[in-house]
């Protein structure tokens, strides 16, 4: 069980891509919680659509070894899963051509204020087509909703073209771009801790905060979407979304309320004050070598002469009178150490050490917020050393980690896709990109990416299971700080 549910009514959905790997890895587990926790109702329908040629009941046995792989045997019980497969459907589609389209709108009659959800689970290319073959089959009606996730766009022009084609067939408030870092629990718990606590947000600013660090470290490479992933790099596929999602929510000023507008458009105002990055040795891109019987970048990508980054550090600088001088520095790499995210606030120094020199120093509070592994916050504190001994200084730690209040209580921690799903059903988009702010954020990257390419810039090497390039270390260095160490 998880905390608390309040349950959803009635809703149809369409998963198309429901053969693929994100569908059986994510949505169909999370839909199966849903159920089992009590949020989705029996009567809700799930309509799996793909170009395989797979009778309902094939697809339900696919369902149900996707259950077996994916959902911990504790949560896994035979009475639900039933009642789960009860709600599955499929129908055979091609987004390239009008086949099947005519079936699945003749098996979707629209019914009066019945949310009707399509999720595009399918390669990008298909995204505009999908779109308008919805529209065309009729089953585009008021009630319903779309949603994409990353790639949303190579570049500005593309992401443009991509709103474009949306915005032909929906409404922006039925589009749902989902970014799945902003359904985790603690980015959510980020809201709550600025916006409902009084203790933080005066400090919030470049008074108290000396600079934030923002770590997504991967210790897989890129396994097998090597040639894919060589058209994209870590600038497009982490910091263009994740990463500045992440540095929005952080930077930006409290909403009015919470409600998606009012919270997208503060996000849109920081990514616009992101001052243009025109000091390029502020950016440190880095590709893992080879080591140990593991395959460099060139040979996983297989392009033995690859300019693309596994590995990008960056200095950020959100130009307003709040963050006037702060600096965010952002990283992320893949077959780093170890399996990390993390956003660290760290504060400026006590002015002035009121302590004798022998009772130690004080370190920096740093409030950090930690997306994975155990989500969960914590605040770096100096203390008095416990006991006798005089004043001697010594850090501790707060420790607001949710994984151990869920394991104690048997409370399990939702994944993402869980609350985001629902969210889209409930016709809620607080938590999903509007249009406007993913090209906001193509608009600060795109220049970043054109300047590596003007000067034919190549990555540097770097140590497989090291935090990164020795590069991104002097990039903290030459201000005088140091990275937090990439560590669980
Ligand atoms: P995938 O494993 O390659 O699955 C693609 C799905 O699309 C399959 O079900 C495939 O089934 C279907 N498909 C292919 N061509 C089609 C066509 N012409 N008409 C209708 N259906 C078609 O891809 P994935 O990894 O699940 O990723 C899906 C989307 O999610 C992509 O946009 C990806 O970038 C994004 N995403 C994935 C992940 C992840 O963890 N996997 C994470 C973030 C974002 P048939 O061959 O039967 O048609």
């Amino acid at each position: 069980m998880v905390a608390r549910v309040v349950p959803v009514d009635p809703f149809d959905l369409v998963v198309f891509g429901a053969t693929g790997d994100l569908a059986r890895r994510k949505l169909i587990p999370a839909l199966y919680h849903r159920l089992h926790d009590g949020q989705m109702p029996d009567a809700a329908r799930i309509v799996g659509a793909a170009r395989s040629d797979l009778s309902a009941d094939a697809f339900r046995n696919m369902a149900a070894e996707a259950l077996e792989e994916f959902v911990r045997p504790a949560d896994l019980d035979a009475q639900t899963q039933k009642r789960f497969l009860s709600c599955i459907d499929y129908a055979q589609v091609d987004a390239t051509s009008s086949e099947g389209w005519s079936d699945l709108a003749a098996a979707m009659p629209p019914r009066e204020g019945r949310p009707r959800a399509f999720y595009l689970s399918v390669a990008p290319r298909f995204f505009g087509p999908m779109a308008e073959r919805i529209h065309e089959a009729g089953l585009s009606g008021a009630d319903s909703r779309i949603v994409i996730e990353k790639p949303l766009g190579h570049d500005l022009a593309s992401a443009r073209e991509l709103n474009a084609t949306l915005a032909a067939h929906f409404h922006e408030h039925q589009v749902y771009r989902i970014d799945h870092y902003l359904g985790k629990e603690t980015v959510q718990n980020l809201m709550a801790l600025r916006f409902a606590n009084a203790l933080f947000e005066p400090l919030w600013n470049a008074r108290h905060i000396d600079h934030v660090q923002i770590t997504v470290a991967e210790s897989v490479g890129v396994e097998g979407r090597g040639p894919y992933y060589d058209g994209v790099g870590a600038m497009r596929d982490m910091v263009q979304n994740h990463m500045l999602q992440l540095l929005c929510l952080i930077a930006m000023e409290p909403p009015g309320r919470f409600e998606p507008d009012a919270v997208r458009d503060e996000k849109l105002k920081v990514l616009r004050a992101l001052a243009p990055h025109d000091h390029p040795e502020d950016v440190v891109r880095g590709q893992y070598a080879a080591a140990n019987g593991t395959a460099s970048y060139r040979e996983d990508a297989e392009s033995p002469d690859s300019r693309t980054e596994s590995y990008v550090a960056l200095k950020a600088e959100v130009a307003n009178w709040r963050w006037s001088g702060v600096p965010f520095y952002l990283r992320t790499g893949k077959r780093l150490r170890t399996r990390v995210s993390e956003i660290a606030v760290v504060f400026k120094e006590a002015p002035h050490s009121i302590f004798p020199a022998a009772s130690g120093r004080w370190a920096q509070n740093v409030l950090a917020i930690r997306l994975q592994p155990d989500e969960g916050i914590t605040l770096g504190m100096t203390i008095k050393d416990p006991g006798p001994g005089g004043m001697r200084l010594a850090p501790a730690v707060l420790d607001m980690t949710f994984a151990d209040a869920m394991s104690s209580s048997k409370l399990r921690m939702p994944d993402a896709y869980e609350r985001l799903v629902m969210d889209v059903i409930r016709g809620d988009q607080t938590l999903f990109m509007r249009g406007d702010e993913v090209e906001a954020a193509w608009e600060w990257v795109d220049p970043i990416i054109a300047g590596w390419e003007e000067r034919g810039d190549r990555p540097v090497s770097y140590d497989p299971g090291s935090s990164g390039p020795e590069d991104a270390l002097m990039l903290l260095h030459r201000d005088g700080r140091r990275w937090r160490e990439i560590a669980t």
